[in-house]
């Protein structure tokens, strides 16, 4: 059981895999924290705000759950928030190699923090960010990996 989590990410834009990550960590989680990094070195579709907004309504109704976003180092926002445990999520082995680094150096750099991986529903194990951002771009149909107010932001951004 852990008091307060932290789930950081990117979030451009939140999908059903994430929701799944998210529901799951309810289970044994008191209160997580929805953490969009303001750091991420891709240049991203939705703004740091417009991802937070969305993974507001997403969750919205949902009083365990909080949503904001974060500069810097993770083992210092979580120091800051005194949160003891990082969620994130486990697709396939590709996720391994750099999941396992992240978690052993934000280990190094605060030994107190501990970090859970959770799998997915199996029918979202290749459902990323990117790919729903491809597919949107190119006029294709989403609707069964996104939130409808995503699906919205996602049509608005691919129109003239
Ligand atoms: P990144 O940090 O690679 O930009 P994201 O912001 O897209 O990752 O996602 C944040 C976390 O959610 C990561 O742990 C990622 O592995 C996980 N995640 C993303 N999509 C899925 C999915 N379909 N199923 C499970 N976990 C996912």
């Amino acid at each position: 059981m852990s008091g307060l989590a932290l789930y950081p990410g990117s979030f451009d834009p939140v999908t059903n895999g994430h929701e799944d990550i998210v529901r799951r960590s309810l289970k044994f989680v008191d209160r997580l924290v929805v953490a969009v990094a303001r750091n991420g070195s891709k240049t991203p579709l939705f703004s740091v705000d417009e991802r937070v907004r969305l993974l507001e309504v997403v969750f919205a109704g949902e009083p365990k759950i909080s949503v904001c976003s974060f500069e810097g180092l993770l083992a210092d926002f979580a120091r800051a928030e005194g949160a003891d445990l990082v969620v994130r999520g486990l697709r396939a082995v590709s996720d391994f190699e750099f999941e396992f680094q992240m978690a052993l150096m934000n280990r190094q750099l605060s030994p107190e923090l501990e970090t859970v991986f959770l799998m997915p529903d199996q029918h979202l194990t290749y459902l990323s960010s990117s790919i729903v951002r491809e597919i949107a771009g190119f006029g294709g149909d989403v609707s069964a990996f996104v939130h409808p107010e995503v699906l919205k932001a996602l049509v608005a951004k691919s129109s003239p």
